[in-house]
């Protein structure tokens, strides 16, 4: 690979430049990291597992008209992206209780949402990504209402295609974050979608399949990830 410059180093990704101003190149690491970087571990295999998950949701998203920063998978953990302008928001659409809005709202964890909930965080470490109101990104400039608009129906649309995806494989999606972005004046989604960034139960079980076995400390983080991309036809 040519001349390769880190741009930014995330909690677990790298994206390089590569000398393109129109696209970047994205390297899935095995780091893993939860409560806002407190807890951190090197996950064997991880990178390559979130690589392939990442790429056959993107591709699916893909197929259902959803326009997706993702471009080509150059190795077993790296991919090339279109360069986005980043909003600092995080998109959450929940189908069931779970995490941080039980806490929040004193919600009992697996009460089913029914339409779907959606949410907006802000994008910022240092404020422990705090949830925000539609008149807060607006004071704070972060998007324009038509924006807003865009984005809430974008993640939607993601969850319409997604959760009949999973429960085909017999998972219930519980929920997901989404960060969208700019490219050439139209909005995409970026940044990834893996076990990092969602939740995954099992359907009759119950079983966790995604990022809050790091969290919980329930062990098997891989494996169940591995187990997952398994039963959705991921090849890793
Ligand atoms: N999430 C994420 N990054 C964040 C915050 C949340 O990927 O910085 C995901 C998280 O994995 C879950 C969903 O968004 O699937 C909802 O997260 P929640 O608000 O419940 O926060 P948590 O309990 O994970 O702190």
């Amino acid at each position: 690979m040519t001349d390769r410059k880190p741009l930014y180093k995330g909690k677990s990704k790298t994206v390089y430049d590569m000398g393109e101003t129109d696209t970047v190149l994205v390297e899935f690491r095995n780091d893993a990291t939860a409560f806002n970087g407190a807890r951190h571990a090197l996950l064997e295999e991880k990178g390559r597992v979130n690589c392939a998950f990442d790429a056959f949701i993107m591709a699916n998203l893909a197929k259902n008209g959803i326009k997706t920063h993702w471009l080509k998978r150059l190795s077993p953990t790296e991919i090339v992206v279109r360069r986005l302008d980043m909003l600092k928001i995080e998109c959450i659409v929940r189908n069931r209780a779970a995490g941080s809005i039980c806490k929040r709202l004193g919600l009992e964890r697996g009460r089913v949402f029914s339409p779907p909930l959606f949410e907006f965080f802000l994008k910022d470490d240092a404020l422990g990504d705090p949830l925000i109101t539609e008149d807060h990104i607006l004071l704070l400039k972060l998007a324009t209402q038509e924006e807003i608009a865009k984005m809430k129906a974008l993640t939607y649309k993601v969850n319409d295609v997604l959760k009949p995806l999973f429960a085909e494989a017999g998972f219930d999606l519980v929920d997901f974050k989404l960060e969208f972005g700019y490219y050439q004046g139209e909005l995409l989604l970026g940044d990834e979608f893996t076990l990092d960034g969602c939740r995954l139960w099992d359907q009759k079980t119950g079983e966790i399949y995604d990022k809050d076995r790091f969290r919980q400390e329930l062990g098997d983080v891989i494996k169940f990830y591995k187990r997952a991309a398994e039963r959705l036809g991921i090849d890793i």
